[in-house]
């Protein structure tokens, strides 16, 4: 039973995952152009046509900026929940017209099923109108997604706990973005309750719901200005093995690129 799942890219500049099973093809988020989209799946032998839906986590731009020409394009539906597709539309320049059996309205914390796949809404701490992370599921196996989290609280744990894979938002290192140029209100924001997760507690996190079948954890999310890929993984990678939990070996560690295609992971 195959469950794969790829990182087209990942980063404060777009984000586009790709998950599948057998019978199910979709995407999280379509923050890049369409046409970037289009050449990931090509590299991953998915026909586009085949999609089965591209699940929105929230309405900023790095998340939704291809969605809309995608959905036209192939007659694909999209999924949000009600205030997420009320603030899409306020910025119809950006997603367009989209027909309204493509409209798919979902709701945090309620399950829903397509095909071999649940799918698990659940909510973040993000200032945007009602962000969503995703976990998923097909037969034994789990995968969650855990980005744009301004801060980590047990009910987000709880959520992607006994995973098999995890994609968590390792976005910054606090000392790079508290020295950096970044303007006040922007370091504000990144720090605040509602911005983004630091390599430091994308560390911590990790340890706390560590179990023997993580196998891979993918981080993402990074921040072009205010971390490094060396950084975010030798950050965490302190936090796992401070823990006793072996990197490397048993646990894959990686970090998505913010311009390339991840290899295909199989879980
Ligand atoms: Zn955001
Ligand atoms: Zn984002």
């Amino acid at each position: 039973m195959a469950f794969n799942f790829c990182s087209i890219t990942s980063g404060s500049s777009g984000n586009c995952l790709y998950i599948g099973t057998p019978k199910v093809n979709l995407l999280i988020d379509a923050g890049i152009s369409g046409k970037r989209i289009q050449n990931g799946l090509e590299q991953m032998n998915v026909n586009p046509k085949d999609l089965d839906g591209i699940l929105i986590t929230h309405e900023h731009s790095d998340h939704i900026k291809g969605a809309g020409i995608l959905s036209r394009r192939f007659d694909i539906p999209i999924f949000a929940t009600a205030s997420t597709w009320d603030a899409m539309d306020e910025m119809e320049s950006m997603i367009g017209k989209i027909k309204p059996d493509h409209r798919q309205v979902i709701e945090k914390d309620k399950d829903f099923i397509i095909d071999d796949l649940i799918i698990h809404p659940y909510s973040i701490p993000h200032d945007a109108a009602d962000p969503v992370g995703y976990t998923f599921v097909h037969g034994d196996k789990k995968i969650s997604i855990a980005t744009d989290l301004g801060h980590m609280n047990d009910y987000v744990k709880n959520n992607i706990r006994e995973s098999n894979l995890i994609l968590l938002e390792s976005n910054h290192d606090i000392d790079m973005l508290k020295s950096g140029s970044y303007p006040y209100y922007l370091k504000r924001r990144i720090l605040g309750d509602k911005g983004h997760l630091c390599n430091e507690i994308a560390g911590k996190t990790l340890v706390e719901i560590f179990h023997d079948k993580l196998k891979t954890v993918i981080l993402g999310h990074l921040s072009k200005e205010n971390n490094y890929p060396d950084l975010a993984y030798m950050s965490v990678k302190n936090e796992l093995m401070g823990a006793g939990i072996e990197v490397d070996g048993r646990l894959e560690l990686t970090v998505a690129s913010r311009e390339e295609i991840s290899k295909i992971f199989e879980v």
